[in-house]
């Protein structure tokens, strides 16, 4: 595909030095689908990929939410299998290289990985068939690490309407959004201490889903429908409606979601960033990349190493450094992590488990200096 006639700019040093000092956190990966699928290692992807260790390196990418998506079509009779295998494929290389990644499922576990300069993995998972309606497998899955979920893929499941079979507006599926079990669904992920994703649901989803659901909310890879007119993407009073819950927008970077064409620009992302921030604020708007899912990528975005770049841009389209950093992660680690303020390095009462590192934060870490997230 050809890029931009244009050469891109280098990226100023003020943005490389905001970027590597943030706690840079994306919120969609197809990662473990590659890995499973084409059979490498996150150490260092093949041609075509976009995200492994080697080019998160140096603070370019410091936490991931790697997603096992279930294909409906690909994986009949077999959803929850799909997500074991993947789940499979995240603990091999979670093994594989422990000094380079590890799992964060517990609030402070993400910070402590950004100072040990490892990259941090959430586990997710995209498609809510995943858990065949059965809440046993719901549990099993976080025991495993899970700790967010689609509540659908755009096809529509037992319990919800999806986006991809309820028409262009969204409010012509089965259920007309969420069934009295998805109630069950939500309110089960939200004690066990998932967050709900609603990218990829039906607008009835998402509004049954505002009215049931009791802490923030996440869209992890998801854009500005009043830029592009496609059911993947929200409105701007869902936006809102997100934003009040506390919740985050993950913008994604698939060209087809951003623009009426096959392939987009750098620019094209940083219009639906502008566009989020100037509907919702600082404090939802979020990266969802989607890499590893992405059939094409914007020029400039080729890659997660490219993510400087979305930094440098935002800056350049006039957003205060504070602000770039919560759109880099800090508002997605809110979610996630809890408060910035409680990152005293001493863990809560909800997070002294076996093995929980009370050692993180003495001086000499790497990193350990870096300004607060909040
Ligand atoms: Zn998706």
């Amino acid at each position: 595909m050809p890029t931009t006639s244009t050469p891109l700019a280098p990226v100023p040093d003020a943005a490389r030095r905001l970027h590597e000092r943030a706690l840079v956190f994306d919120a969609h990966a197809d990662t473990l689908t590659e890995m499973t699928d084409r059979g490498y290692g996150i150490d260092a992807g093949p041609a075509g990929t976009h995200l492994d260790l080697a080019r998160c390196a140096g603070g370019t990418l410091d936490a991931q939410i790697l997603t096992c998506f279930v294909h409906p079509a690909d994986h009949a009779g077999g959803y929850a299998d799909r997500v074991r295998a993947l789940l499979d494929t995240a603990d091999a290389q979670l093994s594989a290289w422990p000094e380079r990644l590890t799992l964060c499922t517990r609030p402070g576990e993400i910070r402590r990985a950004h100072r040990a300069g490892k990259l941090a993995a959430v586990l997710a998972i995209e498609g809510g068939h995943g858990i065949e309606n059965d809440l046993d497998l719901l549990r099993e899955f976080h025991a495993r690490g899970v700790r967010t979920m689609t509540l659908t893929w755009n096809n529509s499941n037992e319990w919800a309407d999806g986006c991809g079979d309820s028409g262009p507006q969204g409010d012509e599926g089965p259920h007309g959004g969420l069934t009295a079990r998805g109630c069950e669904v939500v309110a089960a992920m939200e004690e066990l201490g998932m967050v709900v994703d609603v990218s990829h649901v039906a607008r009835t989803t998402f509004d049954d889903v505002l009215a049931v659901a009791r802490r923030p909310l996440l869209a992890s890879h998801s854009c500005a429908r009043a830029l592009r007119d496609h059911p993947r993407n929200l409105h701007d009073d869902q936006l809102r409606a997100l934003a009040a819950t506390g919740g985050v927008i993950g913008v994604n970077f698939f060209p087809w979601f951003l623009v009426d064409a096959k392939t987009a620009s750098l620019d094209d992302v940083l219009d639906h960033f502008d566009h989020c921030l100037a509907v919702v604020g600082s404090e939802h708007v979020a990266l969802g990349g989607d890499y590893d899912g992405l059939p094409s990528t914007p020029a400039g975005l080729e890659d997660v190493s490219c993510l400087p770049r979305l930094t440098a841009g935002l800056l350049r389209r006039g957003h205060p450094p504070s602000t770039v950093e919560k759109v880099l992660g800090a508002n997605l680690l809110r979610l996630f992590d809890g408060d910035a303020d409680a990152d005293t390095g001493a863990d809560t009462g909800a997070d002294t488990g076996a093995g929980a590192d009370t050692s993180a934060d003495a001086s000499g870490v790497p990193g350990a200096n870096r300004p607060g997230v909040a």
